[in-house]
């Protein structure tokens, strides 16, 4: 299925990441095998990986079932025990070996990632270097993961508390970061002593097969590290009733995150969910324009926009919003559309329709509604997926896009007058995981970091990721953390223990 219609012209990508792909060093890499209790299955029946740029087939792989599940947990069950007791320094060892692995093919694992995602291969590179960092940190932090002594509240006891692994984990991840989810999971997983099953997104499934490859070559052993690729009804059904599952790890829609919090009930297992944002961005008067303008360059386009840390609702202060508008209409201007193998693109293509078509829904309701659009036109006949970097002014709170996350690469500017206004706006959505405030007056920052609904707020800065942040979201944007030790414990038990009698 390439893109061909009189409105979509982009032969000369066709084929790009085809030929990428040809030169890979590790053919094994695109075999399309699950990893399934050590063996690598890849007969029955497959399913095609496309290239969202062009709409090309670039690989196929293979389709897991039910059966092939209750294989993988039962694998997984097994070799709980033997992962438990290896000592946390020698779990820490073969994590770090994997992520030297990764790094040591990061130029592979990122052409893999452009090619079924779509992001600019330098956004890939650098989610390779962000995933193995994840594997880095949880194999020093597993030997961390201290427990506590309590004082005493009864004379000749000593309370202890334990921190234990909970059991085989399962991780359902998204197409947006194919890598960097699946190592922040696993990473926090593994070093807490727990198997990991991973049920990657269906548009993405090369990637994880590749972090699977490399998992066996660092020498994880059968059964401890997982990928299964499917329907992901089917494959995610026995993951939420199995008992064996103690602990379901999801990063995607609000939505589907509903469902499995529902599922997970039955059998009560740990979960931890990272959803959808809706992250506001603040600028204050006071603040220096051009700082303001490169964060929400930042914070708005990154990963072609399909980020859950996205500002999606910029608001900006009346007096400098006219100029504000016109500086971020300009550093638009700049950003470049094109597959993303190609070194001027800035805007790759939205990994799927879906995505593109809410982009497109979200532009024609505001300019409906009487948004403006101020960025440049540029080409958007690159193929359906493609959705050109766009501006809005003059947004207000009746569009959808000042109510639901957008996912792409279009931006809202919304003008605000006070703190006290601009505060009950930004914390008037049901999502909560990122907001930004730019202001140069310290006791208004101090006030907003009290104030604003969210689990991540960066003030004066749009990049604060990274494996010692506890990375989550409040209300519908989801519930635990990843990354610091926060998403250690959330693949732990706390076991009080009373020594009496002493
Ligand atoms: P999604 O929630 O449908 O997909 C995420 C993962 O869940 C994939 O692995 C998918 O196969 C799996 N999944 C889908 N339906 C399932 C089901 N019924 N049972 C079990 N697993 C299921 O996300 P999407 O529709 O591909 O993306 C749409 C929206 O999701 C985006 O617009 C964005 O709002 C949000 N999203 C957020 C993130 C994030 O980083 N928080 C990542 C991707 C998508």
């Amino acid at each position: 299925m390439v893109f061909q219609s009189s409105r979509h012209k982009r032969p000369h990508s066709v084929g790009l990441a085809s030929r990428y792909l040809q030169n890979l060093r590790r053919r094994d890499f695109l075999s399309g095998a699950a990893l399934v209790d050590g063996q690598w299955v890849s007969g029955g029946e497959r399913d095609p990986v496309i290239d969202p740029a062009t709409g090309e087939e670039i690989a196929d792989v293979a389709r897991c079932g039910a059966a092939g599940m209750e294989v993988a947990i039962a694998a997984a069950e097994r070799s709980f025990p033997m992962w438990r007791e290896l000592l946390p320094a020698r779990r820490g060892a073969i994590l770090r070996s994997w992520a030297s692995l990764m790094i040591e093919h990061e130029e592979e694992l990122a052409i893999l990632v452009t090619s079924e995602q779509g992001k600019p291969l330098a956004e890939a590179r650098q989610e390779i270097a962000y995933g193995a960092g994840f594997l880095e940190w949880f194999a020093a932090e597993g030997e961390r993961a201290y427990g506590e002594t309590i004082p005493s509240h009864k004379l000749g006891s000593l309370l202890h508390v334990r921190m234990q692994p909970v059991g085989v984990a399962a991780a359902i991840t998204p197409w947006n970061f194919p890598i960097a989810m699946i190592t922040r999971k696993a990473g926090a997983a593994l070093a807490a002593g727990c198997p990991i099953i991973v049920k990657p997104a269906p548009e993405t499934p090369l990637s994880a097969m590749a972090l699977a490859r490399l998992a066996e070559q660092a020498g994880l052993p059968r059964g401890v590290f997982q990928v299964l690729v499917g329907n992901p009804i089917e494959l995610s059904t026995p993951l939420l009733s199995d008992t064996r599952i103690r602990a379901l790890s999801f990063t995607g829609s609000t939505g589907v995150g509903r469902l499995l919090l529902e599922g997970a009930a039955e059998s009560v297992k740990k979960v931890s969910l990272e959803l959808g944002g809706h992250a506001p961005f603040l600028v204050f008067d006071d603040v220096d324009l051009e700082k303001a303008v490169k964060g929400a360059m930042v914070a708005k386009f990154a990963t072609s926009g399909q980020d859950c840390l996205a500002a999606n609702r910029i608001y900006v202060q009346r007096s400098i919003y006219g100029a504000f508008v016109e500086q971020f209409a300009a550093g638009i201007a700049q950003l470049r559309i094109g597959h993303g193998l190609e070194a001027t693109t800035d805007i790759g293509p939205m990994t799927k329709l879906s995505v593109a078509d809410k982009c497109r829904s979200h532009i024609d309701d505001a300019v409906k509604k009487g948004a403006r659009v101020v960025s440049p036109q540029q080409d958007a006949s690159l193929g359906p997926n493609f959705v050109p970097p766009t501006l809005l002014s003059d947004v207000t709170e009746n569009m959808l896009i000042a109510r639901e996350e957008t996912f792409g690469p279009v931006a809202a500017v919304l003008p605000f007058d006070s703190e006290e206004e601009v505060i009950a706006r930004a914390n008037s959505s049901e999502m909560g995981l990122a907001g930004y405030v730019y202001t140069d007056n310290l006791r208004r920052a101090m006030r907003l970091s009290e104030r604003i609904e969210c689990g991540m707020l960066g003030i004066n800065t749009a990049s604060f990721t990274g494996p010692p942040i506890p990375f989550g979201g409040w209300k519908q944007s989801g519930l635990g953390r990843e990354g610091s030790r926060h998403g250690l414990a959330e693949f732990m038990e706390l076991k009080y223990v009373c020594f009496g009698d002493l």
